[in-house]
């Protein structure tokens, strides 16, 4: 309304100058599309046939009768990075759907108890970290999208035992209020430096590059958490402090 008001009575040079960058601004944005697109065409493309190469992999481990001790290791090192790479590419394919609408969550009224107690069992098959929990025994409850949570929790677990030494506790913690529930993943680790805290979730953001590095993420972990909850009508922060350690917590709405 104003902006054109002012626009007709403009000079010439403004009227062309404007529509430059109205026709720039479509350019842009129709740039970024493909960009998704080819994104999401890609990781489709590259995961289906790595996924079978993991297959392959794994059905060739569980027989081991005539590898030797070094095969079994490279067959191990490339099961374990093709799973990896999986993962990667299974996020960006979600980061792709959320963006063009077409993430499709199931969301409905879940027993967190259970499915906090289900990812602290799926978690300590791969680390042997002491992960606890810390709820009320009668059932909390939260409007969510059961394996989608469990998927969060998972990659908050899984940053907790990441960045932070290798005796530490992780520490999930429930507590229900009247229109919400709260699920917390706390740490004892290294801390996030207050002038990343709000970055972290920004998709490939890493706090420490070379520290980060080490760990081999991808820097899409908080990037699917936070969509998949917000997704859920919920949200997530993060509170933490240098070298004491990081607690991130979950809204989701009761
Ligand atoms: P990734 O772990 O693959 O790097 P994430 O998106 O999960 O990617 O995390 C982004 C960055 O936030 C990490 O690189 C790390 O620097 C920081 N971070 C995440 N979780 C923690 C944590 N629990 N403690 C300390 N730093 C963390």
């Amino acid at each position: 309304g104003q902006a054109q008001l002012y626009l007709d009575n403009a000079p010439s040079e403004v009227k062309e100058l404007a529509q430059t960058l109205t026709m720039l601004l479509s350019r842009l944005s129709q740039s970024w599309q493909q960009e998704r697109e080819f994104v999401s065409n890609v990781s489709h493309e590259l995961r289906t046939p790595l996924t079978i190469v993991h297959g392959y992999l794994q059905s060739v481990l569980r027989r081991q009768n005539n590898l030797t001790e070094v095969q079994v290791e490279a067959l191990e090192t490339a099961a374990s990075q093709a799973e990896h790479t999986i993962r990667l590419l299974q996020d960006l394919l979600d980061l792709a759907r959320a963006d063009n609408g077409s993430l499709r969550l199931q969301i409905k009224f879940c027993v967190l108890n259970d499915l906090v107690e289900e990812v602290v069992v799926m978690a300590q098959k791969y680390c042997d970290r002491s992960i606890t929990i810390e709820s009320a025994t009668y059932p909390i409850q939260a409007k969510a999208d059961y394996n989608r949570l469990k998927q969060v929790l998972l990659n908050l677990i899984d940053n907790a035992v990441k960045y932070s030494e290798d005796h530490m506790p992780v520490i999930l913690k429930l507590n229900q209020f009247a229109d919400h529930a709260v699920i917390q993943v706390c740490d004892q680790g290294y801390g996030i430096p207050l002038q990343h805290q709000t970055r972290i979730f920004e998709r490939f953001y890493r706090v420490d590059e070379s520290r980060s590095h080490a760990t081999g993420g991808s820097g899409l972990g908080l990037s699917i958490v936070k969509t998949l909850v917000e997704g859920m009508g919920g949200n997530v922060s993060v509170q933490s402090k240098l070298g004491e350690g990081s607690i991130f917590t979950i809204t989701l709405q009761a």
